[in-house]
């Protein structure tokens, strides 16, 4: 494919929105010789860096330490009392989001791409204006790489207390008591990180189980470690209202229970960056909630238009908006066709215990193959033998068969994130079960466990296939 041309352009790519996708992408392009202008109306980073998993990831650091604190007692430590002090954290954790950001000005400057702060919105299929200064660029080549943002679900009495993830990551004293509603993995994490850090902890979801789309073992095992872990979780249930009482609140269920809360995070979902953008004036279609419809390259109904990242919402997750910025760029300024492949993604929730998975679950494999092996184990771990802590470890793969291919990964315990990046590897490679097997297991770990497990569990046969 070769870039569109458009008369007299400014630019042969604009690129709306400085986050993970755009980033990568306006590298790369100008890497290729293009002459690249990057918008970004908040902080160059994006979600990730500035709002998401980095400080998410800082904060899952602070909140795991009062478990080790407890758990080295049976190793024979006799601790102070520890205590944490939030404003440190934040603080901190604000230093390198700062530090991080201007690493990515730095690189994108190098690269040679013009960096413009500001919101910038289409007017025509070529041209976009920049909002802060009513500047008109044209451009050959448009990229929207504008993420997604929180959305908290229909309007409730007492919406305004309510904060979302990114107000989390600002508080100005760790809330005491928190009510966090939402089952998905930013609320999990967010319930954990509290819960971890000494917060009283309610996690309210409206279905059944927590992590939905999650393997049922997962779902099931997690929930019943993080409530172990001190954390409520109701479910079945929503918030229905959230009453302000003095200096607190109380968020008021659907069955009439209320719980008094210093803060209510909502974390039911995010919706993409579309509004506003003027994508009819450049006749670029969209979805449902907003998202941006791309073929496999990225391209947008509109063909010198292009989406990648959170806005497209294929996979929410920082990797995918990278690969999908690059394999962008190959594509129209490198003259490489590169569609990215969105099978076997590795996710990780950082929640307390961890979950790794990789691959497809028990029921959707179930759907798609005749026969399905299940082989699945949970263990107390090594370290909880002295610390006495009350937790067990889940492992469970998901073998097709037929082919001994495995076919899905999951974890929930400790170091499940760094075990299922590697078991990413393999997977995608399509091992089998045997090979697997044939791995000699590395004593003692826990992930030996993915090697040594000799019998299935459950074997599933689809009913038409018998
Ligand atoms: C709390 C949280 C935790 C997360 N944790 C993880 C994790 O652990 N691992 C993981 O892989 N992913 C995680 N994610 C998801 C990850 O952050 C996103 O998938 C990723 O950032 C998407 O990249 P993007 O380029 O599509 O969008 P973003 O990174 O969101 O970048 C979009 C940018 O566009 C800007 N923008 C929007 N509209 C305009 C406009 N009109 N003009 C100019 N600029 C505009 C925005 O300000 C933003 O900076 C997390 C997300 C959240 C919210």
């Amino acid at each position: 494919m070769t870039a569109a041309s458009a008369s007299q352009p400014d630019v042969d790519l604009f690129v709306v929105g400085g986050g993970s996708g755009g980033v990568r992408a306006a590298r790369i392009a100008a890497g290729y010789g293009a002459r690249v202008m990057v918008a970004e109306e908040f902080r160059i980073g994006g979600t990730c860096v500035i709002r998401g998993c980095i400080p998410k990831k800082l904060l899952v650091y602070a909140s795991r330490f009062s478990y080790e604190f407890a758990d080295a007692v049976g190793f024979g430590w006799t601790l102070p009392q520890p205590v944490f002090d939030w404003p440190t954290l934040i603080a901190n954790k604000d230093i390198e989001i700062a530090r991080l950001e201007a690493a990515y000005v730095a690189n994108l400057q190098k690269s040679g791409v013009e960096i413009v702060k500001s919101r910038a919105v289409f007017e025509d299929a070529h041209t976009i204006r920049i909002v802060a200064t009513g500047a008109r660029i044209r451009a050959a080549n448009v990229l929207i790489a504008t993420g997604a943002a929180p959305y908290h679900g229909a309007a409730i009495s007492g919406i305004e207390h309510v904060i979302s993830s990114n107000e989390a990551f600002l508080l100005p004293e760790l809330p005491r008591r928190v009510v966090i509603q939402g089952g998905a993995y930013i609320a999990v994490e967010f319930a954990s990180i509290f819960a971890g850090l000494g917060a009283q902890v309610t996690l309210v979801y409206r279905g059944s189980n927590v992590l939905r789309g999650f393997d049922e073992d997962v779902r099931a095992h997690l929930h019943g470690e993080m409530e172990k872990r001190g954390m409520t979780i109701i479910t079945g249930q929503t918030v229905a209202a959230v009453d302000k009482a003095k200096g607190a609140f109380a968020a008021r269920l659907s069955d009439g229970r209320v719980i008094e809360a210093d803060r209510v995070m909502f974390a039911v979902g995010r919706h993409p960056n579309t509004a506003g953008l003027g994508l009819e004036a450049a006749g670029v279609q969209t979805g449902h909630q907003g998202r941006i419809e791309v073929d496999r390259y990225s391209r947008t109904s509109v063909p010198h238009v292009y989406a990648v990242g959170d806005v497209t919402h294929r996979i929410n997750l920082t990797p995918v908006a990278i690969r999908e910025g690059h394999a962008f760029a190959d594509t129209v300024f490198g003259n490489v066709p590169t569609a990215v492949d969105h099978t076997n993604v590795p996710t990780a929730v950082f929640s307390e215990p961890e979950v790794g998975v990789v691959g497809l679950t028990e029921t959707v494999a179930r759907n798609l193959h005749n026969r399905v092996d299940i082989y699945k184990t949970t263990f107390r771990p090594l370290k909880a033998t002295l610390s006495g802590r009350d937790t067990r470890m889940l492992m469970k793969l998901v073998v097709d068969g037929a082919s001994g291919r495995v076919l899905g990964c999951h974890i929930v315990g400790e170091g499940a994130a760094e075990m299922i990046q590697v078991l990413g590897i393999a997977v995608k490679m399509g091992t089998t079960k045997a090979q697997f097997d044939a791995a000699m297991a590395l004593h003692p770990t826990a992930a030996e466990e993915l090697v040594t497990m000799r019998h299935p569990t459950a074997s599933h046969q689809r009913a038409s296939a018998q």
